[in-house]
């Protein structure tokens, strides 16, 4: 169904006699989410952006505060969009994606980023996982985590760690200095540290896993 598309059913609303008319079958909108009518906001599918429920939900926080006047307004912030996709094994992202990094970095910006071969971790191997993929980026100046994409088992899951670190505006380096239990996949966040620690002289270093 995503790949067939969606559109939102604004048809019958009588935008017209507003003068607001969809483009493409959704409503342009600022980032405090009101459209070209100063008095109508939007939120959800109808933005024709990324239809998908958290960012709805977001979205609809920000267009009631402002429509009902809030003070101050808000502003919607991307920054944190996530993205599953329930195959087997899911995948999911957070964050900047590895495109975006690299147009980062062609702007010179230090981006720096690691990646962990799940079959290789403890638990994924008592799991039987014979595929997945973990990556983990960074600003390589401040060391704040940027984004994150997974494949294998119960990224669903486990992208939200790097989203509550993203949303405390956390640095690579406070992911050693939090416990992990092992054997897990959550704690392979460990090993993606280690890596991006090498690229970034001057941060403390996790301890390595127990053999
Ligand atoms: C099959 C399917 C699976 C999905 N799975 C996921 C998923 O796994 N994860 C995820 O994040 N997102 C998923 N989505 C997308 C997600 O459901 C939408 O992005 C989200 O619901 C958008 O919220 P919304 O408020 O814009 O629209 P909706 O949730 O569709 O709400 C719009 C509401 O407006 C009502 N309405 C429409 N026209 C009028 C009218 N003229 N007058 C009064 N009421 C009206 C509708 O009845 C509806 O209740 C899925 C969508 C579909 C269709």
């Amino acid at each position: 169904m995503v790949a067939t598309g969606r559109r939102a059913a604004l048809d019958e609303l009588g935008l017209e006699h507003v003068d607001l008319r969809p483009t493409d079958g959704w409503l342009a909108h600022d980032s405090t989410m009101r459209t070209a009518h100063h008095d109508i906001f939007v939120a959800g599918d109808a933005t024709g952006r990324f239809q998908i429920l958290h960012l709805a939900n977001q979205e609809g926080t920000v267009a009631g505060h402002n429509a009902a006047g809030g003070e101050p307004s808000k502003r919607m912030d991307y920054r944190l969009k996530m993205n599953v996709i329930f195959t087997d094994p899911p995948y999911a992202s957070v964050g900047m994606t590895s495109r975006e990094l690299e147009a980062d970095v062609a702007q010179g910006r230090h981006v720096v980023a690691s990646s962990v071969r799940l079959p290789q971790t403890g638990r994924a191997i008592t799991m039987g996982a014979e595929h997945g993929l973990w990556k983990l980026f960074a600003d390589g100046k401040t060391g704040e985590v940027l984004g994150s994409a997974i494949v294998g088992p119960r990224a669903d899951d486990l992208i939200h760690l790097i989203s509550t670190l993203m949303y405390y505006r956390a640095a690579v380096s406070d992911i050693s200095q939090m416990p992990w239990y092992h054997p897990t996949l959550a704690e392979v966040m460990l090993n993606l540290e280690r890596e991006l620690a090498d690229l970034m002289p001057g941060l403390e270093k996790a301890p390595p896993p127990p053999a």
